[in-house]
């Protein structure tokens, strides 16, 4: 069974002190075939940034590029180089400058805060019209979906996580008309999903194990051939974890390949 980690976080990344050497031996030691780094790169940080805290600076995708590539060129270790690229429909153009920036193995896009909002991690749900918030937020979903500058889809539930963390038991079945219309575009631009099993998200039960698998199937349903899983690790102890679920996962959705990239080009790996 070919096992991915392609949703990887390190020292570059604001939330993470983690060497790259340390993640990518942890990741190997877990029986992880083939990693990705995706380093947070936020578009659109001005506008997300609470008053209270301080603006963090926009991610240096320069400084990461020149480091991560030196280190892959130096240490031999077989690894890709990707960007996990938040809100970039915020951002259009900011995002495409980075993108063509490099040559990167793999974009993961992913929204982790709405537009004039913060992160989904500092909403206070209790506040809020919690059916508005999430169906606002795969507006935004779809709009990324739309812009198609990615690999993958990133965490698509994202919001959930802080909204059960809250409290609130959301049925998130009735958005599957439009969690469908994103699969089926992204199915039809010939993209794809991350399963993404961030202990953060997934706790082992049979409900979590149904959420990930009803999308998982919603999208081959629709045509979509591209999957790839990622443990959203920060640290080693959180890198690779969980895959060998993600992965069965896959199979349990009736896909047969898990897609390994490199420039941006997926091949398909048996599981
Ligand atoms: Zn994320
Ligand atoms: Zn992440």
């Amino acid at each position: 069974m070919y096992k991915v980690d392609y949703h990887v976080h390190a020292k570059f990344s604001f939330d993470s002190t983690t060497e790259y050497l340390d993640q990518f031996n942890a990741a190997k030691e877990k029986g992880i075939n083939d990693i990705i780094f995706t380093e947070h790169c936020e578009c659109n940080l001005e506008s997300a940034t609470p008053p209270e805290m301080p603006i963090r600076p926009l991610f240096d995708h320069e400084g990461y590029w020149n480091y991560i590539k030196n280190f892959r060129d130096t240490s031999g270790l077989d690894f890709g180089i990707g960007l996990e690229l938040g809100q970039a429909n915020q951002e259009p153009e900011r995002a495409k400058m980075i993108l063509e920036s490099h040559e990167w193995d793999f974009i993961i896009c992913s929204l982790h805060n709405m537009r004039k909002e913060y992160d989904f991690s500092l909403l206070n749900y209790p506040e809020r019209d919690i059916d508005k918030t999430f169906r606002d937020y795969l507006m935004e979903i779809y709009e990324i979906a739309e812009q198609n500058l990615f690999c993958v889809l990133g965490h698509i539930y994202y919001p959930l996580r802080y909204i059960k963390a809250q409290g609130f038991d959301l049925d998130y079945k009735k958005y599957d008309a439009e969690m469908a219309q994103i699969l089926k575009l992204v199915a039809q631009n010939g993209k794809g999903i991350e399963i993404n099993i961030s202990e953060k998200s997934y706790n082992k039960s049979k409900e979590d194990w149904n959420f990930h698998l009803r999308y998982t199937k919603m999208f081959r349903e629709l045509g979509g051939e591209i999957m790839t899983t990622g443990s959203d690790g920060h640290t080693p102890d959180a890198v690779g974890k969980n895959i060998d679920d993600a992965t069965e996962i896959l199979k349990e959705a009736g896909f047969k390949y898990v897609s390994k990239f490199r420039k941006m080009k997926p091949t398909f790996e048996k599981i």
